[in-house]
């Protein structure tokens, strides 16, 4: 039997003084409800576990000022009950209504949503809960062990961002969102604070896949800022799953408009379920900006984000499903101008 400790943290400072004291052993605890499904998988090892749920105001939620900002411990179900937020970021409270169920999002933080790891079948059921070694090669389980995905049951994996080395797909629904809205993540950790803009938060699989997160060691999240914009208002989260709930992306849009009449003048596109990381789908903005949006356009724009996509042997639908839910999504936000 492996040893386990566990601490409490009440402030931001003294969850990085445990982590110190626990010499990179220790992990950070929120919800919960991610890592100890990886730790009963075997994947996750953790010798020491800090609580970060109990920090004093990592959980406040602040929408008066020039940003929004979100702490780290704040629950999903809180965030997607923010007055207004249906009707002024409709992008943001969809795609957490959209993610998991409502018991997950009572105890799932939006922090802790961030940093998530990837469903991917061969990473998390080829893990034995007594060996570091899986049944299933896995590269990002076992870096240097191969990928079980690549020429395999490949379905539900990425068709964008992949590597000889993985191809498994960025799980969350939120972290789409925040793309698509240019947030930021401030972090606290041992050598102090900075803020890095989402995309940064996440790198591509490369050769190396167990690298997920640009994240120091013992860097708590420890809130997420979104500038406030006017694109916010016309905007969706458009998520297709193999069924309407509790279950992850096959392909979503996080779509925000900025329109003048029935012209596009600006669009902000990023894509969860097809790509390795939260997607920010820059070539098909460029093609939708200053046109008017005809059926034609949005199916021209969808084309554009899948213009490199590499599909495997069962996920090939996943590039025209993805072409048709950012055409969908654009006519959903257009219809939300004000
Ligand atoms: C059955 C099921 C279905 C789901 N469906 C979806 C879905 O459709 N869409 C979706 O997006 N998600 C889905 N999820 C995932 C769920 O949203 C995440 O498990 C949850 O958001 C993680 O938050 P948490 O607070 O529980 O994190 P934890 O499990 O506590 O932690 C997750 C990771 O984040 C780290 N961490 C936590 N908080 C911080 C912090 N403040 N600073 C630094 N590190 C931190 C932890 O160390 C750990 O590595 C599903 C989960 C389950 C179990």
């Amino acid at each position: 039997m492996r040893e386990l400790s566990y601490t409490v943290a009440t402030s931001a400072n003294e969850a990085i003084a445990q982590f110190i004291e626990f010499d990179g052993a220790a992990r950070y605890i929120a919800g919960g409800t991610n890592i100890y499904d990886l730790m009963k998988l075997g994947i996750e090892r953790p010798g020491h576990l800090i609580d970060v749920s109990r920090i004093v105001g990592l959980d406040a939620i602040e929408t008066d000022g020039d940003v929004l900002r979100f702490g780290g411990g704040a629950l999903m179900a809180d965030v997607a009950a923010v007055p207004n937020l249906r009707n002024e970021y409709p992008i943001l409270a969809e795609s957490l209504l959209k993610a998991a169920s409502q018991q997950l999002r009572n105890m799932a933080t939006v922090g802790g949503n961030l940093l998530q790891r990837t469903r991917c079948m061969y990473f998390r059921n080829g893990a034995g809960s007594s060996s570091a070694v899986g049944v299933y090669p896995c590269n990002k389980r076992d870096p240097g062990s191969g990928c079980a995905a690549v020429g395999g049951l490949d379905r539900t994996q990425a068709v964008l961002g992949t590597s000889e080395a993985c191809t498994a797909v960025a799980p969350g629904d939120w972290p789409v969102a925040l793309t698509a809205m240019d947030a930021s993540v401030n972090l606290l950790g041992p050598n102090g604070s900075r803020s890095l803009p989402i995309q940064e938060l996440y790198r591509l699989p490369g050769n190396t896949p167990h690298l997920e997160f640009d994240i120091e060691p013992g860097e708590l999240i420890t809130a997420i800022t979104i500038p406030k914009t006017a694109a916010g208002r016309a905007s969706t989260y458009h998520k297709i799953r193999d069924r309407e709930s509790f279950a992850f992306a096959l392909a979503s849009a996080a779509v925000a408009l900025e329109m003048d009449g029935s012209v596009v003048r600006s669009a902000r596109i990023a894509l969860g379920g097809v790509a390795t990381k939260p997607w920010r789908a820059t070539a098909a903005e460029a093609v939708i900006a200053g046109s008017s949006l005809t059926r034609d356009r949005a199916v021209e724009c969808g084309r554009a984000a899948f213009a490199d996509a590499h599909p495997g042997q069962h996920n090939s639908f996943k590039v025209e499903l993805g072409v048709r839910v950012i055409a969908d999504a654009l006519f959903i936000a257009a219809q939300r101008r004000a």
